[in-house]
């Protein structure tokens, strides 16, 4: 069972069609949340999400984009994002957002946003943190984005072990606890902007991470034609 796992997509439907078409024929579209929020086709991203079966958790822009307090936390560009997608969604977009859970379990592997022990806002950064989360996690394979950055977090032997994957990299999984992230489709920030995911293959027990070029340029215009903040159009071209 080839599974595509999403994360951030952020309301690019750019990215997040470029990486549909590069995962190709797969069982199952898994998502970390962040749905919405600093993007500028929220609807066109759920409608899509929605057409393809997608299954997944709530992050803390889809809980801003519904009212909640998260925003209080925004810097002022995100801020003026999440009010810009709060006030546009269209009915079925709002319902669907709603809906998310906070966290799952899905074919024995967790899911959730930010991490385990606080799935909306904390950022797994650090071997210490992820050692933190992991005693929350009741299945070895757990799913998390967030950072917008891919990542690896494995314990062996009692200690930590930290990864970052590339393009390509492929990870053999077995019953060591590990927290993995896909990185982020719509808003990647660890200095390569191309579209980050990641594909799980649960028979054959491993998982490989991929990057897409998307046609950013095109993301951007839609960005400014709307008025969403210069910033968060400029960094699509940077991935930071
Ligand atoms: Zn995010």
């Amino acid at each position: 069972m080839r599974i595509a796992v999403l994360s951030d997509i952020h309301s690019n439907l750019v990215a997040l069609d470029a990486v549909l078409a590069h995962a190709g024929s797969v069982d199952a579209v898994w998502h970390l949340g962040d749905v919405v929020g600093y993007g500028p086709d929220p609807d066109g991203v759920v409608a899509r999400l929605a057409s393809v079966g997608a299954v997944g958790v709530m992050g803390n822009h889809d809980a801003a984009a519904l009212g909640g307090p998260e925003i209080d936390w925004f810097n002022p560009d995100a801020r003026a994002a999440a009010v810009w997608t709060r006030d546009r969604i269209a009915p079925d977009t709002r319902t669907w957002l709603a809906a998310l859970p906070e966290t799952a379990v899905i074919d024995d592997v967790s899911l959730v946003h930010g991490s385990p022990r606080d799935p909306l806002r904390e950022y797994i950064t650090t071997p210490e943190i992820a050692s933190a989360n992991l005693r929350y996690q009741a299945t070895s394979v757990g799913l998390h984005g967030h950072t917008h950055v891919p990542a690896v977090f494995t314990e062996r032997d009692g200690a930590m072990i930290v990864e970052w994957p590339q393009d390509g990299d492929l990870l053999e999984l077995d019953d060591t606890p590990t927290l993995l992230n896909p990185g982020s489709v719509g808003q990647p920030r660890d200095g390569d902007p191309s579209a980050a995911y990641m594909i799980l293959d649960r028979e054959a027990g491993h998982a490989t991470w991929h990057r897409v070029a998307y046609d950013i340029a095109t993301v951007q215009a839609a960005m400014r034609a709307v008025r969403l903040p210069a910033r968060l159009a400029d960094r699509l071209a940077l991935g930071r």
